[in-house]
Protein backbone atom coordinates (compact mmCIF):
# COMPACT_ATOMS: atom_id res chain seq x y z
CA UNK A 1 0.00 0.00 0.00
CA UNK A 2 1.21 3.55 -0.91
CA UNK A 3 1.87 5.27 2.32
CA UNK A 4 0.85 8.97 0.38
CA UNK A 5 -2.42 7.94 -0.42
CA UNK A 6 -5.11 6.28 1.73
CA UNK A 7 -8.56 6.07 0.77
CA UNK A 8 -10.98 6.33 3.34
CA UNK A 9 -11.14 8.29 6.89
CA UNK A 10 -7.68 8.81 8.97
CA UNK A 11 -8.53 7.64 12.40
CA UNK A 12 -7.23 10.20 14.56
CA UNK A 13 -7.43 8.21 18.27
CA UNK A 14 -4.92 10.37 20.05
CA UNK A 15 -6.25 11.54 22.86
CA UNK A 16 -6.00 15.14 21.59
CA UNK A 17 -6.39 16.97 19.11
CA UNK A 18 -9.51 14.78 18.51
CA UNK A 19 -11.82 14.61 15.71
CA UNK A 20 -13.51 17.61 14.91
CA UNK A 21 -17.60 17.57 13.99
CA UNK A 22 -17.95 18.73 10.88
CA UNK A 23 -20.80 20.95 12.00
CA UNK A 24 -18.01 22.45 13.87
CA UNK A 25 -15.52 22.56 11.31
CA UNK A 26 -18.58 24.55 8.95
CA UNK A 27 -19.15 26.76 12.22
CA UNK A 28 -15.15 27.63 11.72
CA UNK A 29 -15.76 28.14 7.87
CA UNK A 30 -18.24 31.43 8.49
CA UNK A 31 -16.76 34.77 7.91
CA UNK A 32 -14.31 36.21 10.49
CA UNK A 33 -16.37 39.64 11.64
CA UNK A 34 -15.47 42.08 13.30
CA UNK A 35 -14.44 41.17 16.75
CA UNK A 36 -15.64 45.25 18.29
CA UNK A 37 -18.55 44.40 16.28
CA UNK A 38 -22.16 44.08 18.12
CA UNK A 39 -23.02 40.67 16.47
CA UNK A 40 -19.52 39.28 17.64
CA UNK A 41 -20.06 40.94 21.47
CA UNK A 42 -23.79 39.02 21.36
CA UNK A 43 -21.96 35.66 20.35
CA UNK A 44 -19.38 36.03 23.21
CA UNK A 45 -21.36 36.38 26.16
CA UNK A 46 -23.96 33.53 24.57
CA UNK A 47 -20.50 31.52 24.54
CA UNK A 48 -19.53 32.36 28.07
CA UNK A 49 -22.66 31.45 29.84
CA UNK A 50 -22.14 27.94 27.76
CA UNK A 51 -19.15 27.88 29.11
CA UNK A 52 -20.07 28.36 32.86
CA UNK A 53 -22.29 25.22 32.26
CA UNK A 54 -19.31 23.34 30.90
CA UNK A 55 -17.03 24.00 33.82
CA UNK A 56 -20.22 23.98 36.14
CA UNK A 57 -19.80 27.37 37.45
CA UNK A 58 -21.53 30.71 38.06
CA UNK A 59 -17.91 32.72 38.32
CA UNK A 60 -16.17 34.14 35.27
CA UNK A 61 -14.25 31.23 32.62
CA UNK A 62 -11.62 33.47 30.88
CA UNK A 63 -10.82 32.66 27.14
CA UNK A 64 -7.07 32.99 26.02
CA UNK A 65 -6.01 32.30 22.16
CA UNK A 66 -3.58 29.95 23.52
CA UNK A 67 -2.40 25.98 23.72
CA UNK A 68 -3.07 24.55 27.60
CA UNK A 69 0.15 25.31 28.25
CA UNK A 70 -0.56 29.12 27.67
CA UNK A 71 -3.67 28.37 30.41
CA UNK A 72 -1.56 26.70 32.60
CA UNK A 73 0.94 29.75 32.68
CA UNK A 74 -1.94 32.28 33.27
CA UNK A 75 -3.31 30.14 36.19
CA UNK A 76 0.11 30.39 37.93
CA UNK A 77 0.92 34.07 36.71
CA UNK A 78 -2.39 35.31 37.95
CA UNK A 79 -2.47 34.09 41.54
CA UNK A 80 0.98 33.56 42.74
CA UNK A 81 4.15 35.69 43.87
CA UNK A 82 7.66 34.82 43.24
CA UNK A 83 9.05 32.39 45.60
CA UNK A 84 5.67 30.93 46.78
CA UNK A 85 5.28 27.11 47.16
CA UNK A 86 3.34 25.19 45.45
CA UNK A 87 2.21 21.00 45.99
CA UNK A 88 2.47 19.42 42.97
CA UNK A 89 2.35 15.21 42.13
CA UNK A 90 4.12 13.52 39.54
CA UNK A 91 1.42 11.49 37.73
CA UNK A 92 3.14 12.04 34.24
CA UNK A 93 4.12 13.86 32.26
CA UNK A 94 1.93 16.76 31.74
CA UNK A 95 2.47 16.95 35.77
CA UNK A 96 6.04 16.85 35.24
CA UNK A 97 5.55 20.02 32.51
CA UNK A 98 3.43 22.12 34.73
CA UNK A 99 6.08 21.91 37.62
CA UNK A 100 8.58 23.29 34.89
CA UNK A 101 6.08 26.20 34.15
CA UNK A 102 6.06 26.74 37.84
CA UNK A 103 9.57 26.55 38.03
CA UNK A 104 10.73 28.50 34.86
CA UNK A 105 8.04 31.40 36.69
CA UNK A 106 10.16 31.12 40.11
CA UNK A 107 7.77 29.79 41.76
CA UNK A 108 9.17 26.42 44.56
CA UNK A 109 7.48 23.35 44.04
CA UNK A 110 6.85 20.72 46.44
CA UNK A 111 7.31 17.98 43.79
CA UNK A 112 5.41 14.76 45.50
CA UNK A 113 7.29 11.54 43.51
CA UNK A 114 5.12 8.72 41.76
CA UNK A 115 5.24 6.09 39.91
CA UNK A 116 2.55 7.13 37.21
CA UNK A 117 0.52 4.34 37.84
CA UNK A 118 -1.62 5.78 39.89
CA UNK A 119 -3.44 9.88 40.91
CA UNK A 120 -2.52 12.45 43.30
CA UNK A 121 -2.80 10.66 47.01
CA UNK A 122 -5.96 12.57 49.13
CA UNK A 123 -4.50 11.38 52.20
CA UNK A 124 -0.82 12.83 51.10
CA UNK A 125 -2.41 16.32 50.26
CA UNK A 126 -3.90 16.41 53.58
CA UNK A 127 -0.50 15.38 55.75
CA UNK A 128 1.26 17.79 53.82
CA UNK A 129 -1.08 20.78 54.63
CA UNK A 130 -1.70 19.27 57.76
CA UNK A 131 2.30 19.82 58.37
CA UNK A 132 2.51 23.03 56.75
CA UNK A 133 1.54 24.90 59.90
CA UNK A 134 3.22 28.42 58.72
CA UNK A 135 0.91 28.42 55.18
CA UNK A 136 4.21 28.74 52.93
CA UNK A 137 1.84 26.35 50.99
CA UNK A 138 -0.03 28.73 48.24
CA UNK A 139 -1.11 26.40 45.77
CA UNK A 140 -2.10 22.74 45.05
CA UNK A 141 -1.68 21.69 41.84
CA UNK A 142 -3.37 18.97 40.44
CA UNK A 143 -3.72 17.22 36.75
CA UNK A 144 -7.05 16.28 37.08
CA UNK A 145 -6.65 13.81 33.92
CA UNK A 146 -2.79 12.94 33.17
CA UNK A 147 -3.02 12.30 29.65
CA UNK A 148 0.05 10.47 29.67
CA UNK A 149 -1.11 7.77 31.57
CA UNK A 150 -4.85 7.47 31.65
CA UNK A 151 -5.28 7.81 35.18
CA UNK A 152 -7.14 10.43 36.87
CA UNK A 153 -7.17 12.08 40.08
CA UNK A 154 -9.86 12.46 42.66
CA UNK A 155 -10.22 16.13 42.79
CA UNK A 156 -13.37 16.50 44.88
CA UNK A 157 -11.33 14.25 47.20
CA UNK A 158 -8.37 16.66 47.46
CA UNK A 159 -10.63 19.37 48.12
CA UNK A 160 -11.76 17.66 51.02
CA UNK A 161 -8.87 16.77 52.45
CA UNK A 162 -7.39 20.32 51.41
CA UNK A 163 -10.72 21.23 53.76
CA UNK A 164 -9.80 18.63 56.80
CA UNK A 165 -6.28 20.30 57.10
CA UNK A 166 -8.13 23.32 57.25
CA UNK A 167 -5.08 24.88 55.22
CA UNK A 168 -6.10 28.13 53.41
CA UNK A 169 -3.65 26.82 49.73
CA UNK A 170 -5.74 27.55 46.76
CA UNK A 171 -6.67 24.65 44.43
CA UNK A 172 -5.51 24.30 40.89
CA UNK A 173 -6.88 21.89 38.93
CA UNK A 174 -5.81 20.69 34.97
CA UNK A 175 -8.85 19.47 33.04
CA UNK A 176 -6.98 19.90 29.95
CA UNK A 177 -8.31 16.36 28.62
CA UNK A 178 -11.04 15.57 30.91
CA UNK A 179 -13.24 19.00 30.61
CA UNK A 180 -16.50 17.84 28.56
CA UNK A 181 -15.51 13.98 28.79
CA UNK A 182 -15.50 13.32 32.20
CA UNK A 183 -17.58 15.13 35.21
CA UNK A 184 -15.94 17.58 37.12
CA UNK A 185 -17.59 20.40 38.99
CA UNK A 186 -15.32 23.69 39.42
CA UNK A 187 -17.65 25.54 41.97
CA UNK A 188 -18.91 22.24 43.80
CA UNK A 189 -15.07 20.89 44.48
CA UNK A 190 -14.23 24.68 45.34
CA UNK A 191 -11.56 24.90 42.66
CA UNK A 192 -9.51 28.13 42.81
CA UNK A 193 -8.66 27.80 38.63
CA UNK A 194 -9.94 24.93 36.27
CA UNK A 195 -7.42 25.00 33.06
CA UNK A 196 -8.85 23.92 30.08
CA UNK A 197 -8.18 24.01 26.14
CA UNK A 198 -9.87 23.95 22.80
CA UNK A 199 -8.55 19.97 21.75
CA UNK A 200 -9.75 17.52 23.58
CA UNK A 201 -12.88 16.87 24.87
CA UNK A 202 -14.30 19.76 23.51
CA UNK A 203 -13.69 18.52 20.05
CA UNK A 204 -12.20 21.87 18.41
CA UNK A 205 -9.10 22.24 16.68
CA UNK A 206 -5.89 23.68 19.48
CA UNK A 207 -5.86 27.52 19.68
CA UNK A 208 -8.21 28.51 22.54
CA UNK A 209 -7.05 28.32 26.30
CA UNK A 210 -9.31 28.49 29.11
CA UNK A 211 -9.06 29.49 33.07
CA UNK A 212 -12.23 29.26 35.15
CA UNK A 213 -11.65 31.45 37.98
CA UNK A 214 -12.87 31.29 42.02
CA UNK A 215 -14.00 34.35 44.05
CA UNK A 216 -11.13 33.58 46.62
CA UNK A 217 -8.81 33.42 42.84
CA UNK A 218 -9.94 36.50 41.88
CA UNK A 219 -8.90 38.05 45.40
CA UNK A 220 -5.50 36.33 44.91
CA UNK A 221 -5.28 38.24 42.17
CA UNK A 222 -5.70 41.57 43.65
CA UNK A 223 -2.38 41.28 45.09
CA UNK A 224 0.40 38.29 44.32
CA UNK A 225 3.38 39.73 42.32
CA UNK A 226 4.45 37.58 39.75
CA UNK A 227 4.75 39.89 36.16
CA UNK A 228 2.14 39.29 33.91
CA UNK A 229 1.01 40.80 30.78
CA UNK A 230 -0.91 38.71 28.04
CA UNK A 231 -2.50 36.81 30.89
CA UNK A 232 -3.67 38.97 32.97
CA UNK A 233 -7.31 37.94 34.25
CA UNK A 234 -8.16 41.95 34.86
CA UNK A 235 -8.06 43.14 31.47
CA UNK A 236 -9.93 40.16 30.25
CA UNK A 237 -12.66 40.25 32.84
CA UNK A 238 -13.13 43.89 32.31
CA UNK A 239 -13.63 43.51 28.52
CA UNK A 240 -15.54 40.41 28.53
CA UNK A 241 -18.29 42.03 30.72
CA UNK A 242 -19.34 43.16 26.86
CA UNK A 243 -18.43 40.27 25.10
CA UNK A 244 -15.35 42.00 24.49
CA UNK A 245 -11.43 40.59 24.48
CA UNK A 246 -8.33 43.17 25.70
CA UNK A 247 -6.77 42.27 22.28
CA UNK A 248 -7.73 40.16 19.30
CA UNK A 249 -9.49 37.00 20.05
CA UNK A 250 -9.83 34.28 17.36
CA UNK A 251 -12.50 34.87 16.50
CA UNK A 252 -12.97 32.04 14.64
CA UNK A 253 -12.26 29.52 16.88
CA UNK A 254 -15.08 30.83 18.84
CA UNK A 255 -17.64 30.21 16.27
CA UNK A 256 -16.37 26.64 16.27
CA UNK A 257 -16.69 26.80 20.27
CA UNK A 258 -20.20 28.15 20.01
CA UNK A 259 -21.16 25.06 17.57
CA UNK A 260 -19.50 22.27 20.52
CA UNK A 261 -20.62 23.81 23.45
CA UNK A 262 -24.06 23.44 21.73
CA UNK A 263 -23.62 20.15 20.77
CA UNK A 264 -22.35 18.75 24.01
CA UNK A 265 -25.42 20.64 26.17
CA UNK A 266 -27.86 19.33 23.42
CA UNK A 267 -26.78 16.27 24.36
CA UNK A 268 -26.53 16.54 27.82
CA UNK A 269 -23.70 16.65 29.82
CA UNK A 270 -24.51 13.37 31.92
CA UNK A 271 -24.83 11.38 28.08
CA UNK A 272 -22.03 12.65 27.29
CA UNK A 273 -19.78 11.38 30.25
CA UNK A 274 -21.72 8.11 30.07
CA UNK A 275 -21.12 7.77 26.72
CA UNK A 276 -17.09 8.22 27.28
CA UNK A 277 -17.53 5.92 30.68
CA UNK A 278 -18.59 3.39 28.56
CA UNK A 279 -16.20 3.50 25.76
CA UNK A 280 -13.69 3.23 28.17
CA UNK A 281 -15.01 -0.21 29.74
CA UNK A 282 -15.05 -1.75 26.39
CA UNK A 283 -11.71 -0.23 25.60
CA UNK A 284 -10.48 -2.10 28.90
CA UNK A 285 -12.26 -5.10 28.38
CA UNK A 286 -10.39 -5.24 24.74
CA UNK A 287 -6.84 -4.58 26.70
CA UNK A 288 -7.74 -7.37 28.88
CA UNK A 289 -8.80 -9.88 26.45
CA UNK A 290 -5.63 -9.40 24.66
CA UNK A 291 -3.62 -10.39 27.97
CA UNK A 292 -2.29 -6.72 28.23
CA UNK A 293 -1.72 -4.59 30.84
CA UNK A 294 -3.39 -1.39 31.51
CA UNK A 295 -1.08 1.74 33.03
CA UNK A 296 -3.54 2.60 35.61
CA UNK A 297 -3.35 0.60 38.67
CA UNK A 298 -6.45 2.02 40.87
CA UNK A 299 -10.05 1.28 39.30
CA UNK A 300 -11.42 4.42 41.10
CA UNK A 301 -8.72 6.15 38.49
CA UNK A 302 -9.86 4.85 34.98
CA UNK A 303 -10.01 7.23 32.58
CA UNK A 304 -12.60 7.61 30.64
CA UNK A 305 -11.24 9.54 27.61
CA UNK A 306 -8.23 7.68 26.74
CA UNK A 307 -6.34 4.45 27.73
CA UNK A 308 -2.75 3.46 28.00
CA UNK A 309 -1.46 0.38 27.38
CA UNK A 310 1.55 -1.49 28.34
CA UNK A 311 3.72 -3.59 25.94
CA UNK A 312 5.04 -6.60 26.70
CA UNK A 313 8.61 -6.77 28.06
CA UNK A 314 10.93 -6.34 24.81
CA UNK A 315 8.33 -4.78 22.66
CA UNK A 316 8.63 -1.03 21.78
CA UNK A 317 5.04 0.42 21.36
CA UNK A 318 6.60 3.06 18.74
CA UNK A 319 6.91 -0.20 16.28
CA UNK A 320 3.73 -0.81 17.14
CA UNK A 321 2.51 2.51 16.11
CA UNK A 322 4.15 2.62 13.23
CA UNK A 323 2.89 -0.38 11.50
CA UNK A 324 -0.41 0.79 12.42
CA UNK A 325 -0.19 4.38 10.65
CA UNK A 326 1.43 3.15 7.76
CA UNK A 327 -0.61 -0.44 7.00
CA UNK A 328 -4.09 0.99 8.59
CA UNK A 329 -3.89 4.81 8.82
CA UNK A 330 -4.74 5.00 12.29
CA UNK A 331 -2.80 7.61 14.79
CA UNK A 332 -2.79 6.51 18.75
CA UNK A 333 -1.17 8.34 21.40
CA UNK A 334 2.85 7.46 22.18
CA UNK A 335 4.18 7.02 25.16
CA UNK A 336 5.89 10.42 26.75
CA UNK A 337 8.45 11.17 29.28
CA UNK A 338 9.43 8.29 31.21
CA UNK A 339 7.22 5.88 29.92
CA UNK A 340 8.36 6.25 26.24
CA UNK A 341 8.33 3.36 24.05
CA UNK A 342 6.64 1.16 27.24
CA UNK A 343 2.99 2.36 26.54
CA UNK A 344 0.70 3.69 23.80
CA UNK A 345 -2.53 5.40 24.00
CA UNK A 346 -6.06 4.77 22.85
CA UNK A 347 -8.00 8.22 22.53
CA UNK A 348 -11.55 7.53 22.87
CA UNK A 349 -12.54 11.08 23.98
CA UNK A 350 -15.01 13.69 22.11
CA UNK A 351 -16.81 13.41 18.73
CA UNK A 352 -16.81 9.40 19.05
CA UNK A 353 -19.57 6.79 18.97
CA UNK A 354 -19.77 2.18 19.03
CA UNK A 355 -18.23 1.66 15.45
CA UNK A 356 -16.07 4.75 15.47
CA UNK A 357 -14.30 2.97 18.89
CA UNK A 358 -14.66 -0.65 17.29
CA UNK A 359 -12.63 0.23 14.18
CA UNK A 360 -10.43 1.52 16.49
CA UNK A 361 -10.08 -1.43 18.61
CA UNK A 362 -9.97 -3.42 14.89
CA UNK A 363 -6.85 -1.41 14.78
CA UNK A 364 -5.13 -2.23 17.55
CA UNK A 365 -5.67 -6.10 17.25
CA UNK A 366 -4.90 -6.23 13.72
CA UNK A 367 -1.78 -4.19 14.35
CA UNK A 368 -0.90 -6.73 17.76
CA UNK A 369 -0.99 -9.45 15.22
CA UNK A 370 0.53 -7.81 12.12
CA UNK A 371 3.47 -6.75 14.35
CA UNK A 372 3.69 -10.25 15.97
CA UNK A 373 3.18 -8.84 19.75
CA UNK A 374 2.26 -11.40 22.22
CA UNK A 375 -1.08 -11.46 22.90
CA UNK A 376 -5.02 -13.42 22.70
CA UNK A 377 -7.19 -12.97 20.31
CA UNK A 378 -10.55 -11.88 21.06
CA UNK A 379 -10.26 -7.92 22.67
CA UNK A 380 -12.70 -6.87 19.39
CA UNK A 381 -14.95 -10.09 20.67
CA UNK A 382 -14.86 -8.92 24.15
CA UNK A 383 -16.01 -5.31 23.79
CA UNK A 384 -18.34 -5.69 20.84
CA UNK A 385 -19.90 -8.01 23.22
CA UNK A 386 -19.96 -5.49 26.13
CA UNK A 387 -21.05 -2.50 23.69
CA UNK A 388 -24.18 -5.02 22.42
CA UNK A 389 -24.91 -5.79 25.32
CA UNK A 390 -25.80 -1.88 27.06
C1 LIG B 1 -2.65 18.28 26.17
C2 LIG B 1 -2.45 18.55 27.60
C3 LIG B 1 -1.72 19.66 28.05
C4 LIG B 1 -0.97 20.57 27.12
O1 LIG B 1 -1.78 21.28 26.27
P1 LIG B 1 -1.12 22.02 25.02
O2 LIG B 1 -2.30 22.55 24.28
O3 LIG B 1 -0.33 20.99 24.28
O4 LIG B 1 -0.25 23.11 25.54
C5 LIG B 1 -1.64 19.88 29.40
N1 LIG B 1 -2.24 19.06 30.29
C6 LIG B 1 -2.94 17.98 29.89
C7 LIG B 1 -3.58 17.10 30.92
C8 LIG B 1 -3.05 17.69 28.55
O5 LIG B 1 -3.75 16.61 28.15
Amino acid sequence: MSPHFFPGRHFLQIPGPTNVPEQVLRAMAEPTIDHRGPGFAKMVLEVQESLKKIFKTSEPVIIFPSSGTGAWEAALVNTLSPGDRVLMFETGQFATLWRKVAERLGLVVDFVPGDWRRGADPETVKSRLAADRAGAIKAVAVVHNETSTGVTSRVGDIRQAMNHAGHGALLLADTISSLGSMDFRHEEWGVDVTIGCSQKGLMLPPGLGFNAVSRKALDAAGSNRLPRSYWSWDEMLKANKDGLFPYTPATNLLFGLKKALGLLLEEGLDNVFARHGRHAEATRRAVLAWDLELQCQDKREYSASLTAVRMPEGHNADALRKIILERLNMSLGNGLGKVAGKVFRIGHLGDFNDLMLMGTLCGVEMGLKIASVPHKSGGVQAAMEYLSGC
